[in-house]
């Protein structure tokens, strides 16, 4: 079995099951209870809270546990308009063309509810970047209306792995007094992110993705931003996030996170055979790269990302039929968009036509993917594409 589609979800490592099976099963106490079970319960959450805070440079106190990013991304985003409407203030979100599906349908369903709720999006350029001086244009417009206008860009993007200048996008943005969130869901974990560094107000991010289990999330508040109201109301996490703390799932995320950070040395390996994954696709079949190019811009691209275009007549889903036969796992694109039959929206934003879009294919490697794995991937590539040129029905190749 080949996995590549380590941007959908990661494997949790045995630490990590272990240590929540143990919550789960002898220390299952309600963290709220009074009697001294409950209250380790509620020490180990302190520890983790403080674990993960630490490992983004936050203070433990501006970290709240969620069910995941899509939550985390909601909450910011009714958060802001609610506070906006209880205050009084013109509420205005600015944000990229290739958000996260959770931003997208989120913000166009508070246009639908409040249709005074200013929106505005930033195009990316061929490389999925986004255009800073439309970024400082548009703040400029808007701060004579808006006196705090909230403005959501991604770190990185999960479907071709560009990373944002993200202090040069937090310089901007505060400099006409608006609130920076960013969907750091792809990013950590990957590489050591400081918020306060980088001028980041707001972070959302999901467990599943750096080694922690699905269901399981955290947003970053900063002390100094003030203006989101909660979503779901209740007691626990100060009265901000309502719900019992998923115990097991909290801990596992601050265990993920210790065993996933990753050594130069490791960082470096998983670079290797990402670059080597890439050449062999564009020697063998001569494929379009999407994305930043490590040449041009070696640390803005994910280091396990891989998305390319087939010039061949396949379509990226036959593709991942007929890997699927070979117990190899790819995607076309975001896994939360994948059973939606559209062409992917970020690749369009870049300026790829629906036909190159239907050619199109995501691999996300992982510390675990070998120079062998590589090889034995492109031969079963290279015996799809045989296949598919000779009119084969991807669904059922064996007929
Ligand atoms: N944001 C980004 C960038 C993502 O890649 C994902 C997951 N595909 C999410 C948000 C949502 O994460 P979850 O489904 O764990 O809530």
């Amino acid at each position: 079995m080949i996995y590549l589609d380590n941007a959908a979800t990661t494997k949790p490592n045995y630490q990590t099951v272990t240590i929540a099976s143990l919550y789960l099963s002898e220390d299952f106490y309600n963290p709220s209870a009074l009697y001294n079970k409950a209250y380790n319960v509620r020490r180990r959450i302190a520890k983790a809270r403080s674990g993960i805070a630490s490992y983004i440079g936050a203070d433990l106190s501006e970290l709240y546990f969620t069910s995941g990013a899509t939550e985390s991304n909601n909450w910011v985003l009714r958060g802001y308009v609610d506070w906006c409407m209880i205050n009084e203030v013109n509420p205005c979100i600015i944000m990229s063309e290739i958000e996260h599906k959770s931003i997208n349908d989120c913000v166009a369903q508070l246009k639908r509810v409040f249709p005074n709720l200013e929106v505005r999006k930033i195009p990316v350029n061929s490389k999925g970047r986004i255009y800073l001086p439309t970024l400082q244009r548009i703040m400029q417009d808007i701060t004579m209306f808006c006196k705090i206008p909230l403005v959501s860009i991604q770190f990185a993007n999960s479907e071709i792995g560009t990373i944002q200048k993200i202090k040069s996008i937090s310089d901007i943005i505060h400099k006409y007094n608006g609130v920076f969130h960013t969907d750091a869901t792809q990013a950590i974990g990957q590489f050591s992110i400081d918020v306060k560094k980088l001028g980041i107000d707001l972070l959302s991010a999901s467990g599943q993705k750096f080694g922690g289990f699905k269901g399981t999330g955290i947003l970053y508040q900063s002390v100094t931003c003030c203006c989101i109201e909660p979503l779901i109301l209740g007691s626990q996490e100060r009265g901000q996030r309502g719900g019992t703390e998923n115990v097991a799932g909290i801990i596992s995320m601050d265990q993920a996170l210790k065993t996933t950070y990753m050594s130069t040395s490791v960082v470096d390996s998983i670079t290797e055979v990402r670059d080597y994954f890439i050449k062999r696709l564009i020697d063998k079949f001569d494929c379009r790269l999407n994305g930043v190019n490590n040449k041009d811009d070696p640390l803005c691209r994910l280091i396990n990302n891989i998305n390319v275009t087939f010039p061949q007549k396949i379509t990226g889903e036959s593709l991942i039929y007929l890997l699927d036969a070979a117990d190899i796992m790819i995607s076309s694109g975001s896994a939360c968009n994948s059973r939606e039959n559209v062409p992917s929206p970020v690749l369009k934003a870049m300026g790829l036509t629906d036909d190159e879009i239907m050619r199109t294919v995501r691999m996300t490697i992982s510390k675990d993917t070998t120079k062998d794995d590589v090889d034995k991937v492109i031969e079963e590539i290279d015996k799809a594409i045989r296949l598919l040129s000779m009119g084969v029905d991807s669904q059922n190749p064996q007929e």
